[in-house]
This record gives structure tokens, sequence and C-alpha cells, in this order.
């Protein structure tokens, strides 16, 4: 960050003034061609940041983006763009895997990037191994062969399994095998992921980095080890950012500080008082006791987004159903990291194939927008009030 404060480089990071000329944001490069003034110049060029190429390769709106992602990783040789945040996982791991090859993945991942992994991967001649994510450097044990790469997301998903990053990184290091973490529900801001061991962060953008619900992207930076390959193989596959969402990433970036503690003051001050109510068993927020790993996120990071898991007390399916269904102010919907708070179901026992879940009750996930906490406390309690009542 080259000697800046990370709210510091926010603002300035990716505005070259190549980039912008005299205006203040790099524009929106709508292009496919890029022109070349000679034979020579056309066949000289390699693509690259900064290197003007073939527009899938990237423009200026997309270096801007690029640059910025990487300055928020010390150590980072670079960014590659994706049209969504499933897209970055895939890449990596193409990346890093070939036929033959084994992959360790958490148990509590995403189950998109599962899907992935048993499916695709699966039929390409890659195996996966799934480990409990609170497993820290017993991973060791499990690394074979054939164990080319290590998946890492922490907190895992829905369950919100704190992991220990250092430790699986360390372990994963001494066999030369890469490593990759989901760092969307951190972002770089409250874990720098390289600084960690990781070989590759990954991001959804269309989480906390676009931060208004209006744009699917993706993101992953990687060490100088492993970034020529992460190019190589996107490039390969074709991947590509429309400059208008490349944009719009750029301009959700710049407030990425400020919106993310609000969003952590809010969830705390939520998950504090759901922990004391007599409709819920567990508030899952890595900051709060209950959570599985909570003294390694006391540990490793520097705070805590806006999303986190609650169990309800008794009930099942139908009690839940009808609790969710009452809220007002929590939308029921997929993704989250925008502005706005949204819940929805989680079943995460039925996903898991190495690790049992149980609990007293039913899973509810919710993110917790910019909303007036006070609001968001008084729309839960009507529906608890409820709840407690059924
Ligand atoms: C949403 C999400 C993704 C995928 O991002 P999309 O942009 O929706 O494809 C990946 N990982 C995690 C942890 C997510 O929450």
């Amino acid at each position: 960050m080259k000697g800046r404060r990370t709210d510091t480089g926010l603002i300035h990071s990716g505005r070259r003034k190549e980039w912008r000329g005299r205006i203040v944001n790099p524009p929106v490069h709508r292009s496919s061609t890029i022109l070349f003034d000679t034979v020579e110049d056309m066949t000289m060029a390699t693509p690259g940041l900064g290197k003007p190429y073939y527009a899938l390769h990237g423009t200026p709106t997309h270096w801007a983006l690029s640059e910025a992602l990487t300055e928020l990783e010390p150590g980072a040789a670079g960014t590659m763009l994706y049209s969504s945040g499933l897209a970055a996982v895939t890449a990596a791991l193409m990346s890093v895997l070939s036929a033959g090859d084994e992959l360790l993945m958490l148990d509590s991942v995403y189950g998109p990037t599962r899907r992935f992994c048993d499916g695709l991967l699966a039929r390409y001649g890659i195996t996966t191994r799934y480990y409990d994510p609170l497993i820290g450097g017993g991973i060791a044990e499990l690394m074979g062969e054939r164990t080319r790469a290590v998946f890492l997301e922490s907190p895992g998903s829905l369950t919100m399994e704190v992991q220990d990053v250092p430790a699986i990184c360390e372990a994963a290091k001494a066999r030369g095998i890469a490593t990759l973490l989901d760092n969307t529900w951190a972002t770089s801001l409250f874990f720098p992921a390289l600084a960690a061991g990781v070989d590759l962060s990954i991001l959804a953008g269309t989480k906390y980095v676009g931060g208004h619900a209006d744009v699917m992207l993706g993101s992953v930076t990687a060490t100088p080890q492993t970034y020529g390959k992460l190019e190589r193989t996107s490039w390969d596959l074709g991947h590509g950012v429309s400059p208008d969402d490349a944009w719009l990433g750029s301009r959700g970036l710049r407030t990425i500080g400020v919106r993310l503690r609000q969003h952590q003051e809010n969830a705390l001050k939520v998950a504090r008082w759901l922990k004391e109510q007599p409709q819920v068993a567990a508030v899952l927020h890595p900051a709060l006791p209950d959570c599985p790993g909570h003294e390694l996120w006391a540990r490793d990071f520097k705070g805590a987004s806006g999303l986190f898991s609650f169990v309800l007390q008794g009930g099942g399916d139908a009690e839940r159903t009808r609790f969710i269904e009452k809220l007002e102010l929590f939308a029921i919907g997929y993704s989250w990291g925008g502005y706005e708070s949204l819940v929805v179901p989680a079943d995460p026992a039925r996903i898991r194939t190495v690790t049992k879940w149980e609990a007293e009750g039913p899973l509810v996930r919710l993110h917790i927008g910019l909303e007036d906490p006070e609001d968001l406390i008084e729309d839960l309690a009507q529906a608890l009030a409820d709840y407690g009542a059924a």
C-alpha cells in the first residue's frame, strides 16, 4: 500500500492520471477492439495491467478496479476480474488443479462451490475430499500424494465456522500445495488474506465491493507464484467483465471502508440483542462466543461484517417460514452485502458430508444492512414474539 493507510488507499488507488485524464473517475471504456498505430506495435503487444491489447484483457476501466483490489492485499502480484463471485471461485480452482489431482475442501463451503467440485471438477478427473472447517493444522494428515490445493472459506457459509487460516496455509506451504480462500465475508479490509499465507484470495464483488445490490462481480488476487497461471487460465476460459460492471465495482470500493464499519456496528447490535432473546438458542456471529472458532476471529480478523446466522429455539420448518414471512424490514432473497437487510432460511445438515450439523431448532441467516439497527431490532422482536406464541 506504498505506506498509505487503507482508507486513504481506497480513495486514491486505481485513479492513475493516464487512465482518467483530468476527470475524477476513470471513464467507462465501452469497446471490443483496441487500436494499434503500426503492425509492429500490434505484433509486439502483450496483454496485462496498463497494456492495451484486446478489451477481454482489460481497459483502463478494468485496470482501475484491479489495481485498487491488488493494493488491498500487500504482497499481491495482481487481481483478475470475473462476471460473478462463482466465476472467480471456479477460475481460481482451475488455475491450480489438473486431471488426477485431489482438492481439500471445507465442509461448510458456499453451496455452488461444492456443486462445481462434485460435478464439473469430478468430470475432469479431479477429486474433492471434504474436511472439517475447524481442523486447523490437523489438515496435514489429510494431505496425500495427489493433493494439489486446499480451499478455505472463513467464516464458512451459513454456519460461520472461523478457520485457522495461518495454520492451514503453513501446512500446505510445507508441501508445496496451493491455498485458496473465499474471503467474501471479511474482504481484504477485515482479513488481508495473502499476509496470512493464502495464495489466491477470492471475493464475490457482488457483495461488499459493489455494496448496492446492483452488480454481479468477482475477483481473485494472487501471489507472484500463482498469478501467471491464474491470468492464463482465466483468459483461456474467456473470462471478462463488462466495463459498466467494473466501473460500479470501483465506485463501490471507494466507500467500502465506511460501509463495512457501519455493517459491523449494526450487525453486532442486532446479534447481541438476539443473544438475549428466549426464542433464540444460539447466535453464530464470529465476534460472539457461541460461534465456532470465535477465538480465531479475535486473533486474526480486524473486524466483522454484516452477515451472521442464528438458531431458533425449538420449532421446525413451518415455524421458521412463519417467522421469516412475519419480518417487514428484512427482505427474503439470496446474495447479501448491499445496503439492505436480508433473511434466508438455511439447512446445513442436508448439505454436509464429513461433519454433522445439529441444533436446537432451525437456522436463519441474516444480512444486516445500513438501516437504523433499532428498527431492525423492533422488527425482529415482533416476529420473535409471534414465534414464541406459536
Ligand atoms: C455470494 C457468494 C459467492 C458467489 O458470488 P456471486 O457473485 O453471487 O456468484 C461466493 N462465495 C460466497 C461466500 C458468497 O457468499
